[in-house]
C-alpha cells in the first residue's frame, strides 16, 4: 500500500511553495524594518521546557505534545511553540545581560497532536516576535502594530483586533476565587476539559469552545472590574497607544491566556471567514516566564500567527500571490557538441541570475522544444554544430515568434531588455 502523509500535516507542492516563500519574505522584511532579529532554535527540546515553559495545567502539556524517549533515555518533545525555546536561547546565550530590550523574531513548525480540521494541524507553522526585558506598554503596542501592519500588507482588512488584561499576580488570585465561587454552582453543567480547569486553571474556562459552557460564564465576573491600579494604568494606556497609532480595536473581556506567568495585555486578531479556527494571531505580556525557564526576574511580550490560518484567509480573499516561476530561456541542443557547448553557456547564464534551462532527459529537438513549450520558457535558443563554430545564436521570442541573431554575450540584454 502506498504510504501517506502522517495525519494533520500537509506537503508544500511547487505550485504552492511561491506563496509560502511570499509570506515568509514580507515578515523577514517587517521584522527588519521594527529592528528584530531571526531567531533559530532546535526542532524538539527537553521535556521540561515545555512543562515549564507552556505550563502543566495547559491543553498544549496535557494533550498535545509529541514527546519521546531518546535512546540516552532523555525525554524530548517536538516543540509545540516558539516562546519557550526562544526563552530558554535568550537565557542560555545570556543575552539578558546586554542591553535590554532583546527583540526576536522567528519563523518555524510547530507540533501538537490536535484534531486536524481547517486551519488546525498537527505540524503547522508560525511566525512569532518576543520583546525580552521591559515592562513597558510601548513593547505592547509595538508587537500589536507590527501583527497589524503585517496582516495589512497581506491585503487584510477585515480581521478584528481584540484586547484584554489577565492581570498581574497581584490582582489575579482575587478576581480567580470570584470567577470560581461564580463557576461552582455550575460545575457540573461544564465539560469535562473545564471541569478539570475550575482549580488550576480556571480562566481558560472563559475562552472553552463548548456552547454549553460559554452560555454558563456569559454572565462570570471579568478580570477587568479586578485590575489592580498598576495592571489598570497599563490597559489603559495601552488603549490610549493603539489609538494613537491609528490601530483599531475592542476590548473582549474574553480573551485569557490563564497561566500564572501571563500578565496584564492579552490580544487576539480574529476573523470570522475560515470557520471555527478564526485565530490569526495571538500574544501577550509574561512578565514571570523567563524567570520561570530559570533566568533573571526579567518580563517579555509576544505573538504567534498561524501561517496556514493567514494564507487561508489570504487565498479566500483572492489573493496575488504571482504565477509559479517560469524560465526566461530554454536552451536546446542538437548534438553531442553541442550538448557540451550549451551546458557550459548554461552554467555562465545561471551564474549571472538568468533563470535558464535545459532538458536533462536526453529529448530529441522536437521533445526539446515541446517540453520548453510545457515550462513557459519566454525565449529559447537553438544550439546545432553551426552555432557552436560560429558564435552566433538564434533568439526566439516564443510569445510573438519573433527571431534575432545574437552571440552568448548579447543573450541576457535582449532577454531582459525585451521581456
Ligand atoms: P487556538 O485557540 O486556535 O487553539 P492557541 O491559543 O492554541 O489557538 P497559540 O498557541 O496562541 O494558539 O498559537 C498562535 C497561533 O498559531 C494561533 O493564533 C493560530 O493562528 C496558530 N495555531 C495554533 N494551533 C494551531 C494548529 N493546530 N494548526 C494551525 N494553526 C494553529
Ligand atoms: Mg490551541
Amino acid at each position: 500500500m502506498a504510504l501517506k502523509a502522517p495525519k494533520g500535516t500537509r506537503d508544500v507542492m511547487p505550485g504552492d511553495a511561491g506563496k509560502w516563500q511570499y509570506i515568509e519574505k514580507e515578515f523577514a522584511c517587517i521584522c527588519s524594518e521594527y529592528g528584530f532579529g531571526e531567531i533559530r532554535t532546535p526542532m524538539f527540546e527537553s521535556t521540561d521546557l515545555f512543562n515549564r515553559g507552556v505550563g502543566e495545567t495547559t491543553d498544549i502539556v496535557q494533550k498535545e505534545m509529541y514527546t519521546f524517549e531518546d535512546l540516552g533515555h532523555r525525554s524530548m518533545t517536538l516543540k509545540p511553540e516558539g516562546t519557550s525555546p526562544a526563552v530558554r536561547a535568550f537565557i542560555e546565550s545570556r543575552e539578558y545581560a546586554e542591553t535590554q530590550p532583546t527583540k526576536y523574531w522567528y519563523n518555524t513548525p510547530c507540533f501538537r497532536y490536535e484534531k486536524p480540521q481547517a486551519g488546525r494541524m498537527r505540524e503547522f507553522h508560525q511566525f512569532g516576535v518576543e520583546i525580552f526585558g521591559t515592562h513597558s506598554v510601548m513593547a505592547d503596542a509595538e508587537i500589536i502594530a507590527l501583527a497589524h501592519d503585517f496582516l495589512t500588507r497581506m491585503g487584510i482588512t477585515d480581521l478584528e483586533l481584540k484586547i484584554n488584561s489577565v492581570g498581574c499576580r497581584e490582582c489575579r488570585p482575587v478576581y480567580k476565587k470570584a470567577l470560581q465561587d461564580f463557576l461552582r454552582p455550575h460545575l457540573d453543567e461544564l465539560c469535562d476539559t473545564c471541569k478539570s480547569r475550575f482549580e488550576t486553571n480556571p480562566m481558560r474556562i472563559l475562552d472553552c469552545k463548548s456552547p454549553e459552557d460559554q452560555e454558563i460564564v456569559k454572565d462570570a465576573p471579568v478580570m477587568l472590574d479586578y485590575l489592580c491600579d498598576d495592571c489598570r494604568e497599563s490597559f489603559e494606556e495601552i488603549k490610549k497607544l493603539l489609538t494613537a497609532m491609528g490601530i483599531p480595536f475592542t476590548v473582549d473581556e474574553r480573551i485569557v491566556r490563564g497561566l500564572d506567568y501571563y500578565t496584564k495585555t492579552a490580544f487576539e486578531f480574529v476573523t470570522n471567514k475560515i470557520g471555527a479556527q478564526g485565530t490569526v494571531c495571538g500574544g501577550g505580556r509574561y512578565d514571570h516566564l523567563i524567570e520561570e525557564v530559570g533566568g533573571p526576574d526579567m518580563p517579555g511580550v509576544g505573538f504567534g500567527l498561524g501561517k496556514e490560518r493567514l494564507l487561508l484567509l489570504m487565498e479566500q480573499n483572492g489573493h496575488q500571490f504571482g504565477g509559479k516561476e517560469t524560465p526566461e530561456l530554454f536552451i536546446a541542443y542538437i548534438g553531442e557538441d553541442a550538448k557540451m557547448y550549451s551546458v557550459g553557456l548554461l552554467g555562465k547564464l545561471r551564474k549571472q541570475g538568468v533563470r535558464a534551462s535545459m532538458d536533462v532527459h536526453g529529448r530529441n529537438l522536437k521533445g526539446q522544444m515541446k517540453y520548453a513549450n510545457k515550462l513557459g520558457a519566454a525565449y529559447t535558443v537553438v544550439i546545432g554544430d553551426d552555432e557552436v563554430s560560429s558564435g552566433q545564436l538564434t533568439l526566439k521570442n516564443m510569445e510573438t515568434g519573433e527571431q534575432i541573431n545574437v552571440t552568448p554575450d548579447q543573450l541576457i540584454d535582449k532577454i531582459r531588455r525585451e521581456g
